[in-house]
């Protein structure tokens, strides 16, 4: 009997070892994207000119935090793109023309001024940014071309950026989590009034389709809101919820 359990084992064992001697992953090399190569080199060659970019170069500020408890100003976007992995996307806030007002949603906003020569158009648009780890930042942009427009817009939207709090708040969820806001807040912004409530986990974002974006980036993954006022207009339901996130921003620790 003794035999035959020791045999067994080894044979066992031969299994177990077997497939262990296979595994030779091929390791596929991680290639950049264009964005990021770009990202890359712009931190490279970047020469700061404020004495918090000059720290921030040399490597003795190595947390976005540490700025932001003391409430020193960020003057350039490099600082932020150097101690955050951060995300952008626009916001749609403009319209195409259309007939009968059925103009599509765009992120550039089209305005005219009238000279004696002619029309002279004017493209502005809106950035949010965030880690999705509860930074965010919102910014406007306004130039004759789009694309130095968007620029302008991401730019500022890096130097408002702040750090927001989050738990898990809600009555009937019981996890730890860091996935809502703490508890109901409220920010306006012209007529509109927006108000964020804790969820439970699963809930999802139940909130306009372009505020989504603000909280995705945010870190927060559960919500309910409730708006009031003419919440078409986008430029203003946005900035009602960066508002709204204002006051359940982190202040400095003592
Ligand atoms: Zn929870």
């Amino acid at each position: 009997m003794e035999k035959e359990e020791a045999t067994k084992k080894q044979t066992q064992d031969k299994v177990v070892e077997e497939p262990a001697k296979k595994t030779e992953e091929y390791v596929r090399p991680i290639r950049k994207s264009r964005e990021e190569q770009a990202k890359e080199d712009r931190i490279l060659s970047w020469k700061p000119k404020t004495k918090l970019g000059k720290e921030v170069k040399e490597g003795k500020i190595k947390n976005l935090d540490e700025i932001l408890n003391a409430k020193r100003k960020i003057l350039e976007q490099e600082i932020v793109d150097t101690l955050l992995n951060v995300k952008s996307d626009l916001i749609a806030i403009g319209q195409s023309k259309g007939k009968f007002g059925g103009g599509k949603r765009r992120a550039w906003r089209q305005t005219q001024r009238k000279t004696k020569e002619g029309n002279v158009p004017t493209f502005s648009t809106m950035a949010v940014v965030g880690d999705e780890n509860g930074h965010i930042g919102v910014g406007c942009g306004e130039s004759k071309e789009t694309l130095p427009a968007r620029d302008k817009a991401i730019r500022k939207a890096k130097l408002n950026i702040f750090k927001i709090k989050r738990t898990c708040a809600a009555f009937d969820c019981a996890c730890s989590e860091l996935h809502s806001v703490p508890f109901k807040v409220m920010g306006k912004s012209g007529s509109v009034r927006v108000i964020l409530i804790p969820a439970p986990q699963g809930t999802g974002l139940v909130v306009a389709n372009e505020l989504k974006k603000v909280l995705q980036f945010a870190g927060i993954k559960d919500v309910y809101s409730q708006t009031f006022g003419k919440k078409r207009t986008t430029f203003n339901l946005i900035k009602a919820g960066i508002n709204a996130l204002k006051k359940i921003k982190v202040e400095e620790q003592k």
